[in-house]
């Protein structure tokens, strides 16, 4: 849409209010909101002003008035608010010098867009995030030493979002059996598809809704591709719309990769490849129907996981699901059939379209701009150096004796050596200015002094239980 047509949208919407969502560094949605009768053709370029000082990672109180530059593109209704509201995804820019701010992810991923296209290597990343979560009937956590508790369920002695009915009718989904029985044991298939509905009044378009594997609730809704800036917006609106129709139901949602101790956690597969004057470079007749390119790219993305996981995997919890035995990949290999491995290639489909590869080792806590940025600089640097991403691993990785997985790295075991690797290893994010050396610096930092050591320094809860009465 041009600024004009999104004014004439928001006249035959009968608009009240406009609302200008950004992100913070981390990944969370920030708003404001003006009456329409501010809102003109110009706005588009003169912005809207807000205190940037107050964000999460951003800047310094001395310098912090900042600009919201409507992307007009964006323009859609809010679908939850009662008052007509046209909601405007925006970029952030300084006040004086006009520029891009280079900590609004949004910009990061639109320069790591550019930069693809500058190298000539393809003109558009697809990216397609598979992002499960969990719906709880209710959340409640205390402080430092107290569990976060959802409901202890009898059977399993496991944290469990279990249902406790009076009378109890059965039909309760065993931990790790959530894959996926009819109803009465799945009751969340009216919400998802409200969920659903939803993402489509908004124009995502959904492929597929299902229960996950885990215990009661876990859920994962999967969006057809998109290109690395609109899935970015996509995934954004997609956590607004699934955590607000929860609302609508006395539910709520998380995120968090590894909420359940002793059942899976939720991860974010995700899904890409380039394409290059409307064909699809992944294509080709190596391993598994891949190209040279695609295993390239596998290559880059293989040997730069572990720094990418910093922006992948970008929380303390990551790392909780990341271990054996619960589908989440622990081994950086790729195989065509192997759902232990960090890469997969699909084999669904023989379709040269459809060729593409699954890095299953991202989760949904993750910033989906810096993390599909993370992604493609790293297939970029495999593809320009054509770095060899070794044999594949058609085993079970989990049924491997150590002997036989002596040379095969693995995923980070914390945030904390994530972090380690990415201080070691950004050079390729910083190719063409798409990650610049403020955005490295700042994350490490943020991420170890308000996530890394928080958790670290506190007393755990089990230790509790371990300790107490030593
Ligand atoms: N929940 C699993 C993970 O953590 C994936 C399960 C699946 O989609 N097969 O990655
Ligand atoms: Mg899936
Ligand atoms: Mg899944
Ligand atoms: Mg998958």
């Amino acid at each position: 849409m041009t600024p004009k047509e999104v004014l004439e949208f928001a006249r035959e919407k009968n608009v009240k209010m406009v609302d200008f969502k950004f992100l913070d560094f981390p990944g969370m949605w920030q708003h404001f909101s003006v009456p329409i009768s501010e809102l003109s053709e110009s706005s588009f370029e003169e912005g809207f002003g807000f205190d940037g000082s107050s964000i999460r990672g951003w800047q310094p109180i001395h310098a912090s008035d900042m600009l919201v530059i409507p992307d007009p593109d964006t323009a859609v209704i809010d679908p939850f608010m009662q008052v007509p509201t046209l909601s405007l995804i925006c970029n952030v820019v300084d006040p004086i010098t006009k520029e891009k701010y280079s900590r609004d992810p949004r910009y990061i991923a639109q320069k790591a867009e550019e930069y693809l296209k500058f190298t000539g290597i393809g003109d558009v990343a697809y990216f397609g995030p598979e992002a499960e979560f969990f719906i709880f009937d209710d959340v409640r956590y205390g402080d430092a030493s107290h569990y976060a508790y959802y409901f202890l369920d009898s059977r399993e002695g496991i944290w469990n979002s279990g249902r406790e009915e009076c009378p109890n009718l059965g039909y309760k989904l065993r931990h790790k059996e959530g894959y996926f029985p009819v109803p009465p044991s799945d009751t969340f298939q009216d919400i998802r598809t409200e969920m659903v509905l939803v993402m489509e009044q908004v124009g995502i378009q959904v492929e597929c809704q299902h229960h996950e594997v885990a215990t009661a609730g876990q859920a994962e809704i999967d969006m057809r591709f998109a290109p690395l800036v609109k899935m970015g917006d996509q995934l954004m609106w997609f956590k607004y719309i699934i955590k607000n129709v929860a609302r609508r139901h006395g539910k709520t949602v998380t995120f968090m990769p590894k909420p359940l101790y002793g059942d899976n956690g939720s991860g974010m597969h995700t899904h890409t490849s380039i394409w290059k004057d409307g064909k699809p470079l992944f294509a080709g007749d190596k391993y598994a129907g891949l190209s040279d390119i695609a295993l390239w790219a596998i290559g880059g993305i293989l040997k730069h996981a572990r720094a990418i996981c910093a922006f992948t995997n970008p929380t303390t919890n990551s790392y909780k699901r990341l271990v054996p035995g619960y589908e989440a990949p622990v081994n950086l290999a790729y195989s065509s059939r192997n759902r232990s491995a960090a890469i997969r290639i699909p084999m669904y489909s023989p379709s040269p379209k459809a060729k593409r590869i699954e890095f299953r080792t991202p989760d949904p806590s993750c910033n989906g701009y810096l993390a599909f940025s993370a992604i493609l600089m790293a297939m970029i640097d495999g593809i320009e150096n054509r770095i060899d991403p070794g044999e594949p691993l058609d085993k079970d990785i989990y049924a491997l004796s150590p002997e036989e997985l002596k040379d095969v790295p693995s995923t980070p075991g914390s945030l904390d050596e994530a972090l380690k690797a990415l201080e070691e290893d950004h050079e390729f994010l910083m190719k063409g200015g798409v990650f610049t050396e403020d955005v490295i610096e700042e994350w490490i930092s943020y991420k170890r002094t308000r996530e890394v050591d928080p958790v670290r320094l506190r007393p755990h809860p089990h230790e509790f239980y371990l300790y107490f009465d030593v």
